[in-house]
């Protein structure tokens, strides 16, 4: 197995679009939301428009429907395919829920891909079928205690990839894609020997630029799923060619078992259906 950690933000990274808002839209509820969102944390508003929309009738096979539809660029598909196949450890480090990203992910075929979904967690009430979504750091017992003043309350993903990387081992490299504020914080905390991929013209890209000295990772911006696989697929190959060594790109990966190189980019043989 690669040394590489591929680690996706979900929400406007695999898939083209905020789920969030996707599902209150997509049910009708957008103004309902909009009345909320100045009022508590993102997090607690998404729980109460559950019940919100709950007791307009709407079933969690209606919410689940909607997360069916949302669009996914088949080369944000196809990326992520490509790095599972050469080896690398995937994990979804995300502020949506437990429930929408497994929704979405199965659908697409997509969930065994990953080792991991770091999210908030969600359950359904057993007695009337309501979707609750809580936080991951219990901010109510507490602060997350980052000081970067950026993080929700609900979530400090820098204090989460800290946790993924020393649960996945010392001497693994990260990439990192995300393209929200909250994926600043973790920019923030990855090595020299790491990426950053962050959305160009988004938030987090915006923050960076603010003042690209204060990253040690090398940053490698991309704008659409195109250019997503493209740049992640590089990297990946770049860092199994420095894990090598020893022999120029095309030989060693062409010699490596399910390996082919096209473009000058390593291409899986072998995709996992
Ligand atoms: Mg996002």
């Amino acid at each position: 197995m690669a040394g590489i950690v591929v680690v996706f933000d979900f929400d406007k990274t695999i898939i083209d679009v905020d789920s969030d808002n996707w599902v209150v839209d997509g049910l009708g509820a957008t103004e309902e939301f909009e009345r909320l969102l100045p009022t508590m944390p993102w997090n607690t508003v998404m729980d109460t428009m559950m019940g919100v929309l709950h007791a307009r009738g709407k079933t969690l096979d209606d919410v689940a429907g909607v997360l069916r539809a949302a669009p996914i660029d088949p080369h944000v598909v196809a990326a992520i395919k490509a790095c599972y196949a050469l080896g690398c450890d995937l994990r979804i480090l995300s502020d949506a829920n437990r429930f929408f990203i497994e929704t979405i992910l199965d659908h697409h075929g997509l969930r065994g891909y990953f080792s991991e979904i770091n999210t908030n967690p969600s359950r359904v009430d057993g007695a009337d079928g309501r979707l609750r979504i809580a936080p991951y750091h219990d901010f109510h017992a507490g602060p997350h205690g980052c000081g970067l003043g950026i993080c929700p309350p609900n979530m400090c993903k820098g204090q989460v990839l800290d946790r993924i990387r020393a649960s996945a081992g010392a001497d693994k490299r990260f990439i990192y894609l995300g393209d929200g504020r909250g994926d600043y914080c973790p920019s923030l905390r990855l090595s020299q020997d790491d990426f950053m991929m962050p959305r160009k013209g988004f938030p987090v890209w915006e923050l960076i630029c603010e003042n690209p000295a204060l990253l040690k990772a090398e940053v490698h911006p991309w704008s659409d799923g195109e250019e997503m696989e493209e740049t992640l697929l590089r990297l990946v190959g770049r860092v199994l060619v420095e894990e090598s060594k020893l022999l120029p790109l095309d030989c060693k990966l062409e010699s490596m078992p399910g390996v082919a190189v096209q473009d000058g980019l390593p291409m899986p043989l072998r995709i996992k259906n």
